[in-house]
């Protein structure tokens, strides 16, 4: 269900309203929007009386929701949501396309140094690379776990890129949310319930993949349940799935991208890096995920991609990662979209430290 308020509805009509919610045993979602506030209400107990709220004073209409899914759905909000990192250029769902690149794996500070300084200065605003690696085998390099971590800290401090590197579990999503600036749930992990709900306690925004064989719905329930726990902020990420195809690694379905936008406020990436598993179909689709209003991408870029310890078949040498970058600088505007002057970023040292335990972002 959704309560609607009136555009003039006063911020205590608002109080009250997700108050009486709480107090029947829900969970009041308050959704400012340009207009007016809309609150949803989730709980798993039976549908609530509309009566109850309807005549509430600021309540414009109450809405029951046919659809699963709640808290992503356009109904809630109409407009897009806007993820911003206060102190830098870095926003995600805006005009401006979110840059994400960097390596598959954090293998040294060396290697991640000699990455981040040649993707930083092609424009991107956020440095990815795991720490904890979802491998297919137990005996493949399993990231560097905390030491990953605090290079990747290190990597912001020096280069002002945000960071974003996966949690694949909640133990080390209690280390991710400490040092990183959001935190990427990986494909396998798109329907670990847990997981997700304990990301939706975290205080960091969320970097959603799609699961290889989800359909659009169950990725957007996925969304919701981070949602349902409080953080708005989740990003989600087409990232290729499973088909009888075999020229790619996975079959990059870039129609989801209007589907999702159709259906959903939260912005959505394209990873044409594991959605094709091959170098050379990286900047084709690249090209096509920005052509097609995708809200950015991220890439893998190696400086040595024969040596990487993963997925370096998939890796962008830093030389096309940057005529990728020129060539999406083409294209953009062409969908009303902007990229991030080449290079230039909030020094590292007008960055904000954020006080712990407060929310990096307003939800947009
Ligand atoms: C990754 O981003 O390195 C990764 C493992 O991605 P996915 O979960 O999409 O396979
Ligand atoms: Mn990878």
């Amino acid at each position: 269900m959704l309560v609607v308020m009136q555009a003039h509805a006063a911020p205590d009509q608002v109080r009250a309203v997700c108050q009486k919610i709480e107090s029947l045993g829900y969970r009041a979602h308050p959704m400012p929007g340009a207009e007016r506030t809309a609150i949803g209400i989730t709980g798993n107990k039976d549908a609530l009386e509309p009566g109850t709220l309807d005549e509430m004073p600021g309540v414009q209409e109450v809405i029951q929701v046919t659809k699963p899914y709640k808290l992503v759905s356009r109904d809630i909000k109409q407009e897009n949501t806007v993820i911003r990192f206060p102190g830098t250029d870095a926003v995600i769902g805006g005009p401006g396309l979110a840059i994400m690149a960097g390596p598959c794996a954090i293998e040294s500070r060396e290697q991640a140094f000699a990455v981040a300084e040649r993707v930083q200065r092609a424009g991107a605003q956020f440095f990815r690379g795991g720490a904890y690696k979802p491998r297919t085998s137990p005996y493949s390099f399993q990231g560097l776990g905390e030491e990953g971590l605090r290079i990747m800290a290190e990597v912001r401090d020096r280069f002002g890129m945000r960071i974003v590197t996966e949690a694949i579990d909640n133990e080390s999503l209690e280390l991710v949310e400490e040092y990183a600036d959001v935190i990427q749930i990986g494909a396998r992990n798109m329907q670990n319930f847990s997981l997700l709900k304990r990301a939706g306690r975290s205080q960091r925004p969320v970097l959603l993949k799609r699961g290889m064989s989800a359909t659009l719905e169950e990725f957007l329930m996925a969304a919701e349940y981070v949602m349902s726990e409080g953080n708005y902020n989740v990003i989600l990420c087409e990232r290729g799935v499973r088909t009888f195809a075999d020229h790619t690694r996975n079959t990059l379905d870039l129609s989801i991208i209007p589907a999702v936008q159709r259906l959903s406020h939260l912005p959505i990436l394209v990873d044409p890096s594991h959605g094709t598993g091959k170098r050379n179909k990286v900047t084709p689709l690249s090209r096509a995920a920005v052509a097609v209003g995708a809200d950015g991408l991220i890439i893998e870029v190696h400086h040595q991609p024969d040596q990487a310890l993963s997925d370096g078949v998939q890796s962008l040498y830093p030389e096309q990662f940057d005529e990728l970058m020129a060539q999406v600088r083409q294209i953009a505007p062409v969908v009303g979209r902007t990229v991030s002057p080449i290079g230039i970023h909030t020094p590292a040292a007008a960055i904000p430290a954020l006080p712990s335990g407060t929310h990096p972002v307003a939800p947009g």
